[in-house]
């Protein structure tokens, strides 16, 4: 029996989705960063001249060890647009982002939510990887389609509660994902940054826990897609550029990129 797992040989994976690049932005990453939380930031390259929005300069030393992901350049609600519009907000800020960081920028959050089926199949096309929709699952699983990557709960909705639920999960024979989104600002706004304090402390600094960004969650489940097995289970060919882990009847085995392993 082969079951993968997620890298180290853990079960559950914890993973944040932040939107819009405000200037608040600073301290839910000081926060984040203590506890060793990590996650993706979605950010609006044409809107960063604008009042709060973190200085485009200092973006690349902010959001160190965290994913930077597209927002749409102009953060325009996607459905109302042409779809040349679409095209060119994703792809503009993909480029902007690129150049600001230096990295592949290939993760998206629907700017207000908006998209809709021709949105979703462009997508792929403009060389994105996964787009994070606003619908609350209240779940802990991975998506069904990377394209519409549903988190688990808006920090306002129940997270202390969701995040105690998320820990006492005691099944081996799954795997699980919690995924918490929202906006900095809504701290400042709501006065509530005790919450997400908490809630880092509670679930932060586990051995049990992959602390990823949205990114690394997505490619490597698109790595597991390409470990190949014997009908038998001898022979075990990691086909991707990934670490790949997983049990063996229980045996523990990490597969190097590229590996071939007969036995
Ligand atoms: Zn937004």
């Amino acid at each position: 029996m082969i079951y993968f797992t997620y890298p180290g040989f853990r079960n559950k994976a914890l993973t944040i989705s932040y939107d819009d690049g405000l200037w608040s932005d600073v301290h839910l990453l000081e926060i984040l960063n203590r506890y060793g939380i990590r996650g993706t930031f979605n950010l609006n390259s044409a809107c960063m001249e604008e009042e709060r929005r973190v200085d485009r300069e200092k973006i690349p030393s902010l959001y160190k060890g965290h994913e930077i992901a597209t927002h749409g350049a102009a953060h325009l609600t996607m459905g109302r647009c042409p779809i040349t519009d679409v095209v060119k907000e994703i792809l503009e800020d993909r480029k902007a982002l690129e150049e600001l960081t230096g990295e592949i920028v290939d993760g998206h959050a629907y700017p207000n939510g908006s998209y809709n089926k021709q949105i979703r199949l462009l997508l792929p096309g403009l060389g994105i990887r996964y787009a994070r929709t606003a619908e609350d699952t209240g779940k802990y699983d991975l998506p069904k389609d990377f394209f519409e990557w549903k988190p688990t709960c808006h920090h306002n909705h129940q997270l202390l509660e969701k995040g105690k639920e998320f820990l006492n999960i005691d099944l081996p024979q799954f795997q699980f994902l919690m995924y918490v989104w929202g906006h900095s600002y809504e701290f400042d706004r709501d006065r509530n940054w005790n919450l997400i304090e908490e809630f880092c402390k509670m679930t932060g600094g586990r051995e049990e826990i992959w602390y990823a960004s949205n990114g690394e969650i997505c490619r490597y489940a698109q790595a597991i897609r390409q470990i190949y097995t014997s009908v038998d289970g001898k022979i075990l060919v990691n086909g991707s550029g990934l670490e790949v882990y997983l049990l063996r009847d229980g045996e523990k085995i990490m597969l190097e990129p590229g590996e071939v392993r007969k036995r």
